[in-house]
């Protein structure tokens, strides 16, 4: 199965994000087994517009995942093994619904805490340091993000 994912499909990445532009290619790929259970090999690839925390200017970050998740049949048989946190994540088969919460997931977890240029291309414009606003840094704290 291969989607492309607009990424303002996305609402939770919209807190990051300088534009809401762009597709998530997504790509899941059964794999026949793994540990006796069946199990999806899930990639993602594309392009973020985050905002650079230096100058706040647009910053194109590309994003790559590649992910093995092995299938459960029931939430039962998830929440059974919940305990082990070396097994690889599991998610309920047949569940579109799923699948897009579960590339949201990824996707939050790829981005950079401050992301930033590596060179900034000048000095900040009037017009990009009015769209965030000062108070941005201080949300991040209150959300709790650290990762
Ligand atoms: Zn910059």
């Amino acid at each position: 199965m291969q989607v492309n994912w607009p990424v303002s499909d996305f609402p939770r990445l919209r807190d990051s994000l300088h534009a809401n532009t762009g597709t998530i290619n997504c790509e899941l790929e059964g794999i026949p087994e793994q540990l006796g259970r069946r199990a999806l090999r899930l990639r993602l690839s594309g392009t973020l517009q985050l905002t650079c925390q230096r100058c706040l200017g647009e910053l194109a970050q590309a994003v790559r995942v590649d992910e093995v998740l092995q299938l459960a049949e029931t939430q039962a048989e998830i929440d059974a093994e919940l305990v082990n946190t070396e097994a690889p994540e599991r998610i309920l088969a047949g569940r579109e619904m799923q699948v897009h919460e579960l590339v949201e997931d990824e996707l939050v977890l790829a981005l950079p805490i401050a992301p930033r240029h590596e060179r900034c291309a000048g000095k900040p414009s009037g017009a990009a340091a009015t769209k965030q606003s000062p108070f941005a840094g201080l949300k991040d704290l209150m959300h709790g993000r650290r990762h």
